[in-house]
């Protein structure tokens, strides 16, 4: 068996191992700006703004910053959807010499708290809307200076754009907050003149760029210790993967919030890497970004399977010219193979299932989009200089070919480790290895599958069963829209398998039919023993279905008897 097998499979445009340059995250920002001044970087509910505008902004964001007292590794916050204000932020933050946090626009003060006072951040930038949100918290953390701005508050500016609702509140809220720290106010920081700004020396390998949060759907989140490094070197990789992509012409539809590691990478930073123009839409809805993709003509569409989903139950996405989809890498959960075929069919371009985690800033394997065999359900194989192996269960040890095991990565990609949580760190670093904490196997080729997540395996009457399979098999049934699995508590064989089903606009299943269905393709022990129907599924901002909530909802109604 040769080590690392899947190396035969590359085609030769992919080179097995990549030569990085040290040019920290915001030198391809102004590198992109020199390179293509002119060229359009963001399109944003109509408005256009060019990489010369864009690092010109940036820039005296970045001043505003240091004035503001941000210094070499300070984190600094950003509490925003996808906006042209938060790639500058993003950009700015690290031109200062700050650390992002990027933080979910959606966190209610419980969850805010706590990412403010774990990461220790210093500022947050943040919409008019959530303004009060973050204010409640202030005092109760490091957080010295507000900086906010609205969701229509694109540049170039309209005129007197001073949010009523801010001049209001701004005086009253200010009381609240500690070391008599000020709000101000975006669109007033990007007319004045930009101001001095200081250029820190940065160390590629051991600055970190990003502290980004990770754990919300199974834990407490913990911070991710990402260097430029590690980011540099997991956005090269997908230069080379997409190595049919021309710089400076190809448009991307930035639909993965920023926030999230993987819209985080896939665009925040390749993008503007490559000169792509960022279409940037701050919600997912399906109709809107149909239109968009209609007349933005994104060739580049990376995504979560939800998404791609979510399109495609739209009654009319026949309707739309979705021609100019060209490459789609679908990460974050299992991507089902009928969900990859239609999608496939409706825009003629390519959709590959690819695999990551934070931790790992994200893609370690992904499937090949052009000239070499695509493996559906397979995550695909290693990128370059990424090695990936599985490890038993029980000794630790690696495993040969088709044995399930827990996956292990390695590669410049792993994060220097979690934020202030040494023991945790080291439970999943080992002599190099990140543990993922999902189970797979490898083929004989080198194609990696994940069999699930280890905590996520239903032990029912002793047998191990994968939601994952499960749901596969009722993905295909025609009435399923959505579908998730769940090992549910159970007095007799310890856990049992409940599906929550969301059924198709104008489709009906009964429980009866779905069961049939199941017991037609699925061993007896993972026939699903329950079934509820519902409108819609939990999920998170990347719309990965949060199983772990559903789960707790049962525990929670086992306690109630
Ligand atoms: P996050 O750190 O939020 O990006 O979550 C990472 C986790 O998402 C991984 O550990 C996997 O459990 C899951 N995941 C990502 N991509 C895939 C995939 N293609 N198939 C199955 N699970 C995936």
């Amino acid at each position: 068996m040769e080590a690392k097998p899947w190396l035969s499979q590359y085609p030769p445009e992919i080179p097995a191992h990549l030569e990085i340059q040290e040019a920290t995250v915001q030198d391809y920002l102004k590198r992109t700006s020199e390179k293509y001044p002119e060229k359009v970087a963001i399109h944003f509910m109509g408005k256009e703004l060019t990489y010369k505008q864009v690092y010109n902004y940036a820039k005296k964001l970045a001043a505003y910053l240091q004035e503001l007292g941000i210094e070499k590794g300070d984190r600094v916050a950003i509490m925003l959807p996808n906006t042209p204000q938060s790639i500058i932020s993003y950009y700015a933050i690290l031109m200062a010499g700050g650390i992002v946090v990027q933080t979910n626009p959606q966190y209610m003060e419980r969850e805010l708290e706590y990412q403010m006072k774990d990461s220790g951040a210093k500022a947050i930038i943040t919409l008019d809307i959530l303004f009060p949100r973050v204010s409640k918290i202030i005092a109760k953390t490091n957080l010295e200076n507000i900086i906010v701005t609205a969701i229509k508050d694109y540049l170039p500016f309209p005129k007197n754009l001073v949010y009523p609702y801010i001049q209001k509140k701004q005086y009253g809220l200010i009381v609240n907050v500690k070391h008599e720290g000020q709000n101000h106010l975006f669109t007033e920081i990007m007319k004045k003149p930009a101001g001095k700004w200081k250029q820190y020396e940065l160390d590629f390998e051991e600055d970190m760029a990003v502290l980004q949060y990770t754990g919300g759907t199974t834990g407490f989140p913990k911070g991710v210790m990402l260097t430029h490094k590690n980011l540099i070197a997991n956005a090269a990789m997908s230069n080379a993967w997409l190595y049919k992509c021309k710089e400076g012409e190809e448009t991307v539809l930035a639909i993965l919030p920023f926030f999230h590691v993987y819209g985080m990478t896939a665009v925040l930073i390749l993008s503007v890497m490559q000169g792509q123009k960022m279409v940037l839409l701050p919600k997912f809805d399906a109709e809107t970004t149909l239109k968009t993709i209609e007349k933005q003509k994104p060739t580049l569409f990376p995504g979560a399977p939800t998404i791609y989903i979510g399109l495609l139950n739209h009654p009319d996405i026949k309707k739309y010219d979705l021609s100019s989809i060209d490459s789609c890498i679908s990460g974050s959960a299992p991507l089902p193979v009928e969900v990859q075929e239609r999608f496939e069919e409706v825009t003629g371009g390519k959709l590959v299932e690819g695999y990551g985690l934070t931790e790992s800033s994200p893609v370690t394997h992904a499937n090949f989009l052009w000239d070499k065999k695509r493996v559906k359900g397979s995550i695909g194989v290693p990128w370059p200089d990424t090695d990936a192996a599985i490890f038993s269960l029980e000794t630790g040890e690696p495993l040969p070919p088709g044995e399930i095991g827990e996956l292990a990565v390695k590669g410049p990609q792993v994060m220097k480790g979690y934020w202030n949580r040494q023991e945790e760190t080291e439970q999943v670093l080992k002599d190099g290895w990140l543990l993922t904490g999902d189970l797979g196997y490898m083929d004989e080729e080198g194609y990696f599958y994940i069999v699930d997540r280890k905590k996520d395996m239903i032990i029912a009457g002793g047998f191990n069963i994968y939601p994952r399979e499960i749901e596969e098999v009722l993905y295909e049934h025609p009435a399923v829209q959505e579908v998730v699995a769940a090992g549910i508590p159970d007095p007799y064989r310890g856990e049992t398998v409940k599906v929550y089903v969301v059924l198709k606009e104008g489709k009906e299943a009964s429980e009866e039919e779905l069961n049939e269905y199941s017991r037609k393709h699925l061993a007896a022990y993972k026939v699903p023993r329950l079934y509820e129907f519902r409108k819609e599924l939990p999920k998170t901002a990347v719309g990965k279905i949060l199983r772990r909530a559903l789960v707790d909802e049962e525990k929670a109604k086992i306690e109630d008897h």
